[in-house]
């Protein structure tokens, strides 16, 4: 019988060091190890020809190698910008399959990913949802996403690489809080290779409320952005039903106001105008009550999937009320442009059904 040994792209960047210390090596060959496997792809331990024999050998008695791979790869210019949005295909080692996004503006450089395959949570306008839940992503997948697009974006101008991360992908990364944070605590480790600070990083949640009050007492330097689409209970559960239910609108107001309190850093609160829906003057000045009682900005967003004809955007003229009405109302808002709608990679349209 053919034992399976565990996958070292799973290992987190600590679980690595302590691995070469258990093998009695220095812990500066874990950056190496690291390294082949995340910047150059390694598939097979010889390939890191860096290594001793031994060491080599050692590796490929005690783990195996499952590499992310590349399936397909999609891109549209946005406006006034010199790099495309660009839409990729991973396959994980067991064959399931995510999608990730890069989106180049003016200033930034984002990766976009995802955290589980599929979304247990179904919101009925979202295309991941539709999808069902199939697995979480282990840490090491999670990290494998982020380097795939950093080289995807070295390839468009030597100095071209990731300078933030958005956990705005596939999946609701609260519900795999263990493996999105020893993700981020690889991509943020000091004096490693890629090393983006932690401010760089957005958690996008529509609200685990324990998971949140996790955060808030982690000491983790991440920003967070709350899915909300609705400040009145009834309306949030016809658009999220699941997760609605489960983390009631007055509950999740008091962890906001309680994450805000700890951490000193406020929240971002993302609203999808939808017509006839969520965007009446009502709608805003709920919005309005809702976020004025802990510290944070609006984003404001555009309906951008095409899976559920029953939702639709608004026109302008509504969105500029509703903006205004939250300007009034003595609130940061912010109209957040929605990049690679024509691929299929804006917010709410990742299914791993439409790259080519
Ligand atoms: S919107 Fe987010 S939480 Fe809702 S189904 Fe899609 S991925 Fe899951």
């Amino acid at each position: 019988m053919t034992v399976k040994l565990p996958n070292i792209i799973d290992l987190t960047f600590k679980q690595l060091q302590e691995s070469m210390e258990s093998m009695g090596e220095p812990s500066f060959r874990a950056t190496q190890i690291h390294q082949w496997l995340f910047s150059h792809h390694a598939s097979s331990f010889d390939d890191m020809t860096i290594l001793s024999r031994g060491l080599r050998k050692k590796l490929s008695e005690t783990f195996s190698i499952g590499q992310l791979q590349l399936q397909g790869r999609q891109e549209c210019f946005e406006d006034a910008c010199l790099n495309p949005t660009e839409k990729i295909l991973l396959q994980l080692p067991d064959n399931e399959k995510v999608e990730s996004v890069l989106i180049a503006s003016a200033e930034r450089m984002t990766a976009c990913v995802s955290s589980q395959v599929g979304c247990p949570l179904q919101c009925p306008f979202c295309a991941t949802g539709s999808m069902g839940f199939r697995r979480n992503l282990s840490a090491g997948e999670i990290t494998g996403q982020v380097y795939a697009l950093n080289s995807i974006a070295a390839e468009k101008t030597s100095n071209n690489k990731i300078t933030n991360i958005v956990f705005m992908g596939m999946g609701e990364p609260l519900l795999n809080t263990d493996n999105v944070i020893e993700a981020i605590e690889t991509l943020s480790t000091k004096n490693y290779s890629f090393c983006l600070s932690q401010k760089r990083i957005t958690i996008s949640t529509v609200g685990v409320i324990p998971e949140i009050q996790r955060l808030a007492r982690s000491g983790m330097k991440t920003k967070l952005a709350v899915s909300l689409h609705a400040a009145n209970q009834d309306k949030r559960e016809s658009l999220m039903p699941i997760a609605a239910r489960q983390y009631p609108l007055n509950e999740l107001g008091k962890s906001l106001a309680e994450y805000t309190e700890i951490t000193g850093m406020p929240v971002t609160i993302v609203y999808m105008l939808l017509k006839g829906i969520n965007d009446s003057l009502d709608d805003a000045k709920m919005l309005a009550r809702f976020a004025k009682t802990f510290l944070c900005k609006i984003n404001l967003i555009d309906y951008n999937s095409i899976i559920n004809i029953k939702f639709k955007p608004v026109y302008s003229s509504t969105r500029d009320m509703f903006v205004q009405q939250l300007l009034t109302s003595g609130l940061h808002v912010t109209v957040r442009k929605s990049y690679g709608t024509t691929i299929n990679a804006a917010c709410g349209q990742l299914a791993t059904n439409s790259t080519q």
